[in-house]
C-alpha cells in the first residue's frame, strides 16, 4: 500500500515512510492509496470473532503487503489487550467503552497500534527511534504507555510544570525503562516549540532517527477503524441501521470511522458531535470551513479550534460538501447540557458517562428525534469517567471509583527531569543523554 499526502496525490510514500514521518513534507496528511472493501463472507461470519481476529483482518487489508503476516498479527495482539464492551444503557443506544486499555482513553489504541509499528521498523535498521512528544497531558501518557518496553525505541516526553493534573503526569514520569520525562519550566506551547525547533535541526537529525508520535500519523488513524466493525459484530443483529455518535476535537476517531465505512461496514449515518467548539457542525451548516481560536470546556480533549484531520474527512469525499454532509451529521451541545445528560442518565439508567461520552449521547439523541428511525444506536465512550473526577464527583454528587491502573500509577514516585523552556539546553540534554 502506497500513501499520499492530502495536498498532493503525486507524493506517494511507502508505509514506513509514512509512519516515522508524520506529516508529509509539504505539511499534508497520508492517506491510503486505495481503500480496499472487504469481502461479503467477512461480514456475514463477523458475529462469531473476536475483536483480535476482526482487527486482524481489517489491519491486513489495508497493510498486510508491507509487513509479514506474523508480524502484524503480533502487532494487532499486543494493540488489543483490552476489550471495548458495547453496553446497552436504554432503548436502541449503546455506550462503546473505549477506555480499557492502560491509561482509560481511546487513544490507547492509535498509540499502541503505532508504537508496534514504529518498534517493527526500528528492528530493520541500526538506529534506534527517538520519539518526541510535546503534551498538555493525554497524547503524552497514551504514547508512553504505547511504547514502553518497545525494543529499539526511546521516547521523550516535555511537558509544562505545574500545568498537568497529578494523575495525568504520574502516567508518563512513573515509567522508567525508555521512557524519560522532561519538566520544562514553561507553557505547553514552548514543549510544542522546542519539540519542532529539534526536528528541524540537522545537528540532530543527522546524528538521530527522530519522529514524533503526533495525532495526525496515519499509524494512528487504522487501529481507530478496528472498534467500529467489533462494535458492529456486537450488535444482537444487523437488520437495522446503524448510527454511530462520536464525540469530536481533532475528528481522528471520527476519521477512522469513515474508513470502517469505506471497507464496507454499513454504517447509517455519523454524529459529529462537538462541545462548544463547533467548527465542524458550524461547516455542516454554513458550508464554510471556519477555525478559530479553542475555548475551554469540561470535555477539555475536544477543546479544538481548527481540526486537524478535517483534510482527511475532505479528501474521502473528493472535497464535495454534499457527499460528505450526506453521511456525517454534527450537533454541538454547551458544558450545561453536558452535565445535564449525565445527570438524567446517571439517575435514570444508573450508569456514569464521562463529559466527553455525555456529548455523543446527546448528538445520537438528538438525531433519533429528529428522525423517527427504527436504529442501532451507538455512542463513543472515550474516557473512563476516573479520568475526568471532579467534574463527574461535582455533577453526578457522587465518587467515582479509581481503578486500579490509576491507582498503580498514583503509588510509583514521580521521576523526571527539569529543564529551562530554551531550546539549547533540550538540545544539550538530547546530546549527552542519547
Ligand atoms: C482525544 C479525545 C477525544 C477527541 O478525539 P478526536 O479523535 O481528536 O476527535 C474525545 N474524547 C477523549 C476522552 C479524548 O481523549
Amino acid at each position: 500500500m502506497k500513501f499520499y499526502s492530502t495536498n498532493n496525490p503525486e507524493l506517494k510514500v511507502d508505509l514506513k515512510q509514512a509512519v516515522t514521518q508524520g506529516l508529509a513534507p509539504d505539511n499534508g496528511l497520508y492517506m491510503p492509496e486505495l481503500i480496499p472493501v472487504l469481502p461479503t463472507a467477512f461480514f456475514e461470519t463477523i458475529a462469531q470473532k473476536s475483536f483480535q481476529e476482526i482487527a486482524f483482518e481489517v489491519a491486513n487489508s489495508l497493510i498486510g503487503d508491507d509487513i509479514p503476516k506474523s508480524e502484524l498479527k503480533r502487532i494487532v495482539e499486543h494493540t488489543i489487550q483490552f476489550d471495548a464492551p458495547l453496553v446497552l444503557i436504554e432503548k436502541d443506544a449503546y455506550a462503546l467503552e473505549l477506555f480499557h486499555g492502560p491509561t482509560l482513553a481511546f487513544k490507547d489504541f492509535g498509540a499502541r497500534f503505532m508504537s508496534q509499528l514504529l518498534g517493527y521498523f526500528a528492528q530493520q535498521q541500526e538506529k534506534e527511534i527517538i520519539i518526541l512528544v510535546a503534551t498538555s497531558g493525554d497524547t503524552g501518557s497514551a504514547v508512553a504507555n504505547g511504547f514502553l518496553g518497545v525494543p529499539g525505541t526511546k521516547v521523550v516526553v516535555l511537558y509544562p510544570s505545574g500545568k498537568v493534573s497529578e494523575i495525568q503526569e504520574k502516567q508518563f514520569t512513573t515509567l522508567g525503562q525508555n521512557v524519560t520525562a522532561l519538566e520544562i519550566t514553561g507553557t505547553f506551547d514552548d514543549c510544542q516549540r522546542m519539540v519542532k525547533q529539534a526536528f528541524l535541526d540537522t545537528d540532530l537529525t543527522k546524528k538521530y532517527f527522530l519522529t514524533s508520535a503526533n495525532s495526525i500519523n496515519i499509524a494512528r488513524l487504522i487501529p481507530q477503524s478496528f472498534y467500529y466493525f467489533y462494535a458492529y459484530a456486537k450488535l444482537p443483529d444487523h437488520k437495522r441501521p446503524v448510527i454511530f455518535s462520536v464525540p469530536s476535537g481533532n475528528f481522528g476517531n471520527l476519521t477512522g470511522g469513515l474508513l470502517a465505512k469505506r471497507m464496507g461496514l454499513p454504517i447509517h449515518k455519523f454524529i459529529a458531535s462537538t462541545n462548544i467548539n463547533d467548527v465542524v457542525p458550524q461547516y455542516l451548516l454554513s458550508k464554510t470551513f471556519n477555525p478559530r481560536a479553542s475555548r475551554q470546556t469540561i470535555s477539555n480533549a475536544m477543546d479544538v479550534g481548527n481540526p486537524s484531520n478535517f483534510v482527511r474527512m475532505l479528501d474521502l469525499f473528493q472535497g464535495d460538501f454534499d457527499l460528505l454532509a450526506n453521511e456525517i451529521v454534527g450537533y454541538s451541545f454547551t458544558d450545561e447540557e453536558t452535565q445535564k445528560a449525565m445527570r438524567e442518565v446517571f439517575s435514570r439508567n444508573k450508569y456514569v458517562m464521562d463529559p466527553h461520552g455525555a456529548v455523543a449521547y446527546l448528538g445520537l439523541k438528538k438525531y433519533l428525534g429528529e428522525h423517527k428511525l427504527e436504529a442501532y444506536g451507538i455512542f463513543a465512550e472515550t474516557a473512563h469517567p476516573a479520568k475526568f473526577k471532579e467534574v463527574v464527583d461535582e455533577t453526578l454528587k457522587t465518587t467515582v471509583q479509581i481503578p486500579s491502573v490509576l491507582d498503580k500509577f498514583l503509588k510509583h514516585p514521580k521521576k523526571s527531569y527539569a529543564l529551562s523552556n530554551k531550546y539549547e539546553d533540550f538540545k544539550n540534554y538530547l546530546n549527552n543523554n542519547f
